[in-house]
Parts: structure tokens; C-alpha cells; sequence
């Protein structure tokens, strides 16, 4: 099926953009082009309804076209469109730091406003660097990362990150060595934590005795690895990590770009799995996705060390930062979107309602042999599927471009399935996404 038959688009303006993450030539012969979206739903430029099943990219857990986010975005631009994020502030990045603040493990209360995940990973990176020069162990400078994590579009993000078809173009990054993932076989189908392959965390032991810890700055993984198609840590092994990193003096990070905020049934991924960082990076849900924001919160004594070690009260203790650090729109549509998670309870709703998510996903489990894996914590859930005459990606893609013919927008990625319903979902909605994606299942081969 042809997507488009409204686009007022010419082939020049197509060839024009040069688009983040897609296929540009498969696109551009058959655009899927969306014009509004208001509360669960997309309307493509055909007028056809379609059920946003990935939040947007994760972002847009309280559905589109909120009420009370527009009216403060609206507010905000007529009043302080921008203000230089430098040397000088406006209140209302205070206000969303502190209110961050209340969704984050109590020892991390110290916020950096950033313009992107990506950002916030680099953020992160360079402040756990140099947190250690601060300390005098200026050798700790290497990263761990894990293979299938997901870590930014950066310089810094790919070199961390261990998806192989974002790395293997670009060469030479910073210097990064990888945590085996914790997709182990047994663990198929597992719902929620798997019980086995906790015992992947001790090979940071290994990566530390090759290394020596004296050399290594940061561990950094996503609590659950989303991009690579919804990883649910085995039981106890973010335990794990922690353990070894605070035995062998290693900043832990969390990425917690898609898992903060509710999509895990909690305030984090770090309270939803009992495991506190030392630093945590966020940025999609903080404003809904409305206005591109990231932010990274550290633990007060990673703040105050550098406080303490600056010359001159008017120096910089940290020369970072970006244009769009605390940008005031940004700042505005977080503390509403915050606002409405808290007061509508939405992180609970979540947990709550999850039983019932992973009960429908799961049934997908008997709709076609193809599906190898399914995999759910919260509000996500990924499903493997098997590779087509060794191409993982085309039978992904197929049932992709197959729903939102049929109206739903599923993201797909290497060879899975991805789904993250908005936060407020209700149950005819979850049931008609299944189905329809049950139903795709048998027309694909
Ligand atoms: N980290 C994680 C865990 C992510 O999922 C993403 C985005 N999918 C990023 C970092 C990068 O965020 P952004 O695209 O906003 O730069």
C-alpha cells in the first residue's frame, strides 16, 4: 500500500532533508508523512488515525496535545522566550531542578540542564572525568559500556554504546570497552526480571583486572536497555555492578533517557530496580517530548567537589554547558508535564496497569513461531524476531510498515519490535494494539 496521496511535497523537498536514523531512500519513495496529534493519536496526512505505540520515541508518555503543557508553553514564550544560559538564569530552571529532584534517588539532588540525551550522556562522561583529576586520579579516564546499549548520537554516546550498526562506520572514539549483554539463553519470554544472567556483571571484574581500576572513570548502562529492543536487567545484577564499582572506587552511571519519569512503573529505573548510581541522565519524558530538553543528576558530593576545588568565587567550576542549557521553554513544559505525573499519580498507574500489558504482550507469544523472544517491564515491551534468510531487520521493518497501515505506529530496530504505550493507555487500546500486531504476525513470512 502507497502511505501518501495528499503530500503537497515535491521530490526536491524530499531530497532536501537528510533524516535522522531512516531509510531516506525508502522513505522518500513512499513518505509517511504524520500532520497533528492529539492524546493517543497521530493523524497522517491522509486524515487516517494511527495509535502512537511508542509514545513518540519514548517521550510522549502523557499523550500529545496536553492541555496544561500548551498553556504553559504558551505562557512562557510571551513572556521570557529565551534567556542566556550562561552566568545568568530565570527561576523557572530552579523550580524544574528541585521538582526533578523529587523524582530522583535523595542523594542524587543536583541538576545540569542539557539540550538532549545525547548531551546528557556527554555531560555525564566529562564530569565523571574530571571529577576524578579533581581528586587527583587523573588516570581514571576510560569508560565501560555494554554491549547492545544505547548511549546517544555523540562522539562520546557511540564510543560508550554497543549497538553495532551505530558504531562500526565511525571509527576511532573515546576509549570504551564493553560488559557482555544480558540477553542469555533460558531467559526467553521471561516476564519482567529474568531469574539467570546476573553473573554477567562479574565480568567488570575481568574488564578491571585488564584495565586496573586506577585507569577507569565510569561504568555507564541503561537500567533497561531500550533502543536495543527493551533488555530487562537478570535479578540482581545492576546489584552487582554496584558492588564491584564501589569496591574499585568507579563512578557508576545511569542512563536513564527512556526509563525516568514513569515508563517503568516508578519515579526511575533506579527505584523500580532498588539500585542507586552515582549519576543518572535523563532528558524525552522531562518535558513530554514537547521541547527538547536533557538533564543529569549527580550526587551532591560529586557537586560539591567541584565547588570546593575552584579558584575564585567568579570562576567556572565546570566549563560545560550548552545555549539550550535550561532553555525557558523547555523548563516551562517540564515543570507541567512534571506537575501532571505527580498529581495524576501516573508512575503508579503504570505499575498498576502492568500486570495487564504484560498479560497482552505476552498472548502474542502463541500468534506466530517467528517471534523468538518477548520481553516487558512497565510500560515496554520488545519482541525478537526471527532473521529472513539472515537479514534481522526486514521482517522487523515489514511488520513495522504493515501496522501503521493498519494504524498503529510501532517502532522497529536490529531485529526487534518495540512498544511503550502513553502512561494514561486504557485497555481496549492496549487489546486492539496486540491484535493487530497478531494479526500482522500471520501475514508476514
Ligand atoms: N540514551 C538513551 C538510553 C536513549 O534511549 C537515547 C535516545 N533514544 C539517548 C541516550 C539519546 O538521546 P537523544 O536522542 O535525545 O540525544
Amino acid at each position: 500500500m502507497s502511505h501518501i496521496s495528499k503530500s503537497r511535497l515535491t521530490q526536491k523537498q524530499l531530497d532536501a532533508h537528510w533524516m535522522a536514523y531512516s531509510g531516506n531512500r525508502q522513505f522518500k519513495q513512499d513518505p509517511r508523512l504524520i500532520e497533528s496529534a492529539k492524546g493517543h493519536y497521530y493523524t497522517d496526512i491522509d486524515g487516517r488515525k494511527i495509535f502512537d505505540g511508542l509514545s513518540g520515541l519514548w517521550t510522549c508518555g502523557l499523550g500529545h496535545n496536553v492541555p496544561q503543557i500548551n498553556e504553559a508553553i504558551t505562557k512562557q514564550v510571551n513572556t521570557l522566550d529565551y534567556s542566556p544560559a550562561f552566568q545568568f538564569g530565570h527561576e523557572k530552571s530552579f523550580l524544574l531542578a528541585e521538582k526533578i529532584t523529587e523524582f530522583m534517588p535523595s542523594e542524587l539532588n543536583r541538576i545540569f540542564f542539557t539540550g538532549s540525551g545525547s548531551e546528557s550522556v556527554d555531560t555525564a562522561l566529562k564530569v565523571a572525568r574530571a571529577y576524578w583529576r579533581k581528586k587527583g586520579k587523573g588516570t581514571k579516564t576510560k569508560f565501560i559500556g555494554r554491549a547492545k546499549g544505547y548511549h546517544g548520537a555523540g562522539i562520546s554516546g557511540f564510543s560508550v554504546g554497543g549497538i553495532a550498526a551505530n558504531r562500526t562506520l565511525y571509527g576511532q572514539g573515546l576509549e570504551s570497552y564493553h560488559l557482555p549483554h544480558t540477553q542469555t539463553p533460558g531467559t526467553e519470554f521471561s516476564k519482567g526480571m529474568p531469574e539467570m544472567g546476573a553473573e554477567r556483571a562479574e565480568a567488570l571484574l575481568d574488564l578491571i583486572t585488564m584495565h586496573d581500576a586506577s585507569n577507569i572513570a565510569a561504568v555507564i548502562v541503561e537500567p533497561m536497555s531500550g533502543s536495543a529492543g527493551v533488555i530487562i536487567p537478570p535479578k540482581g545484577y545492576l546489584d552487582r555492578l554496584r558492588e564491584i564499582c564501589d569496591q574499585h572506587d568507579i563512578l557508576l552511571i545511569f542512563d536513564e533517557v527512556i526509563t525516568a519519569f514513569g515508563r517503568m512503573g516508578a519515579r526511575t529505573g533506579s527505584e523500580a530496580f532498588g539500585v542507586t548510581p552515582d549519576i543518572i541522565t535523563m532528558a524525552k519524558q522531562v518535558t513530554n517530548g514537547i521541547v527538547p530538553m536533557g538533564a543529569v543528576a549527580f550526587k551532591q558530593e560529586i557537586y560539591d567537589t567541584f565547588m570546593e576545588t575552584a579558584g575564585a568565587e567568579h570562576m567556572l567550576e565546570l566549563p560545560h554547558g550548552y545555549t539550550y542549557s535550561a532553555h525557558p521553554l523547555a523548563c516551562a513544559a517540564g515543570l507541567a508535564t512534571l506537575d501532571i505525573i505527580q498529581k495524576e499519580q501516573l508512575a503508579d498507574r503504570v505499575k498498576e496497569i502492568s500486570g495487564n500489558w504484560e498479560y497482552a504482550v505476552h498472548s502474542l507469544r502463541d500468534a506466530d513461531s517467528m517471534i523468538t523472544d518477548i520481553r516487558n517491564y512497565g510500560f515496554a515491551a520488545g519482541l525478537s524476531i526471527a532473521a529472513n534468510e539472515g537479514d534481522a531487520s526486514k521482517r522487523p521493518f515489514q511488520i513495522a510498515m504493515s501496522m501503521w497501515d493498519k494504524g498503529y505506529y510501532v517502532r522497529y530496530g536490529g531485529d526487534t519490535i518495540q512498544l511503550a504505550p502513553p502512561f494514561t493507555v486504557e485497555q481496549p487500546e492496549i487489546d486492539s494494539l496486540i491484535n493487530a500486531l497478531a494479526d500482522t504476525l500471520k501475514e508476514i513470512n
